[in-house]
């Protein structure tokens, strides 16, 4: 590592490779992390609610006799919320209700329609029986995660939402139970790790199997969820947080280099990218960083993710800032600029677009509406942030008149004889009028 952030200038003759150098990140797989996984998914699957109880006392030193001691029941959540402070309380249901206003315009309508034949065809929209919503609590408390996993679950109109969270040494974080309550969230689990997901992907006698497992979590968590995708459905796998900022050179430098601080602190890996085409104000902003840097409470963080993975990019003009930002696809894009509208055309992929000088990263991460859980690691080219989409399924409607029938029945013959499936062309005969 460097003790200057890195530049680069897409005029150098190695900025592609340097670029390439640049968005690498330490993917490599644990093996003894996938062992001690699949250890645990197996006890759980056959030894149940027995095998939850061990992990939890084991991993998370809270050692109880029964899986019932585990489950919060709702007067505890209620009673969290009552508890909490009152400015909490009111930021809580503040980002509550954006976030619920703005996931219900994602709602998903069924729709049919005939064709000449009278034929009915069309898609049925069903939310998902059963969610599962893992909320981290090893090392830091979530709320907002419960809000922003939840709400659209609830918006999507899934029955029943099951939240499990670790409780290191039995310690209960109020805000999390508070939001769990918010968002209406119907039971939860003080269980956590790989023990809780193989919980919810398997079923125990106690923890009802769910149908998609969602929700942020250290490397047993995102491993477990990688190894029963297909028993159950997952949301993501998450990479390390990133912002690029697209800057004209016209904002304060400081309040740029918070917003790349705001990434940086999640953690050392964590990818923050200043692109613009005023070379002093990349240096302005570089200053800034220097300043700030001994501020900030997790200086240490920011610092390794600043110096090991940041960078500040020169451009020639917004035109090319956008194409860097595209091959880059950056969870978080702020265009800190006169005209974000203007040059919305030319962003295809982000995960979020904050746009203009007064749209800090932060205020997406809580409150603006919008869902906080975004692709990362250049996964925005081919996917979108969790949404009420995800917790509904789509079912073709297919509905032939006996016109209908005879009609298509031929084509259905035709392709099935060629296919040398001789029981479909029947069936498809059988129906045509001769
Ligand atoms: P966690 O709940 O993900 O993990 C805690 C659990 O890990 C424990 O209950 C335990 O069961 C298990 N565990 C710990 N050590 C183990 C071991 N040696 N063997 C087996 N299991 C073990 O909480 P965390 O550790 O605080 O991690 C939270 C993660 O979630 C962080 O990486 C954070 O950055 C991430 N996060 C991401 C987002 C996002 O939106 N992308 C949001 C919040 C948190």
């Amino acid at each position: 590592m460097t003790d200057r952030i890195t530049r680069l200038n897409t005029t150098q003759s190695d900025f592609d490779s340097a670029l390439a150098q640049l968005l690498a990140w330490d993917d490599s797989v644990d093996h003894q992390v996938n062992e001690s996984v699949r250890h645990i998914l197996h006890e759980v699957k056959t030894r149940g609610d027995a095998a939850v109880l061990e992990f939890t006392a084991k991993f998370d030193r809270l050692d109880v006799g029964s899986m019932a001691e585990l489950e919060m029941d709702k007067s505890r959540l209620q009673a969290a919320l009552d508890r909490i402070p009152q400015d909490q309380r009111e930021g809580l249901e503040k980002a509550a209700e954006r976030i619920r206003d703005y996931h219900e315009r994602q709602n998903q309508q069924s729709w049919q329609y005939q064709d000449e034949d009278g034929t009915v065809l069309g898609q049925k929209v069903t939310p998902l029986d059963r969610a599962g919503l893992y909320v981290p609590g090893g090392k830091a408390a979530y709320p907002s995660s419960v809000l922003m996993n939840a709400i659209p679950a609830k918006v999507a109109g899934v029955s029943e939402v099951i939240m499990v969270v670790p409780t290191p040494d039995g310690v209960v974080n109020d805000m999390v139970l508070a939001a769990a309550a918010i968002a209406g969230v119907d039971r939860v689990f003080t269980i956590g790790g790989a023990q809780a997901v193989a919980a919810l992907a398997y079923g125990t006698d106690t923890v009802p199997s769910v149908d998609k497992i969602v929700g942020p979590g250290n490397i047993f968590v995102a491993t477990a969820k990688r190894e029963v995708f297909g028993v159950v459905g997952i949301d993501m796998i998450a990479g390390p947080s990133e912002i690029l900022v697209i800057c004209d050179g016209k904002t304060d430098p400081d309040w740029i280099a918070m917003d790349l601080f705001s990434q940086a602190e999640h953690d050392e890996q964590a990818q923050s990218i200043l692109v613009s085409p005023d070379a002093d104000f990349l240096d302005a902003v570089e200053a800034s960083i220097n300043n700030l840097l001994p501020t900030m409470e997790r200086e240490e963080i920011i610092r390794t993710s600043m110096l090991g993975r940041g960078a500040l990019i020169q451009v020639a003009d917004l035109k090319e800032a956008a194409e860097v930002s595209n091959r880059i696809a950056p969870e978080h894009l702020e265009l800190s600029v006169e005209d974000p509208q203007a040059m919305l055309d030319d962003i295809r992929h982000a995960g979020a677009i904050f746009m203009g000088r007064h749209t800090a990263e932060a205020l997406g991460d809580y409150c603006a509406g919008p869902n906080h859980v975004l692709p990362t690691s250049g996964t925005a080219r081919f996917s979108s942030p969790l949404g009420v989409y995800d917790f509904q399924k789509r079912s073709s409607l297919i509905g032939f008149t006996a016109q209908g029938a005879d009609r298509m029945g031929r084509v259905a013959s035709v392709l099935a004889r060629g296919e040398g499936l001789t029981a479909h062309a029947r069936s498809a005969e059988y129906r045509i009028n001769e």
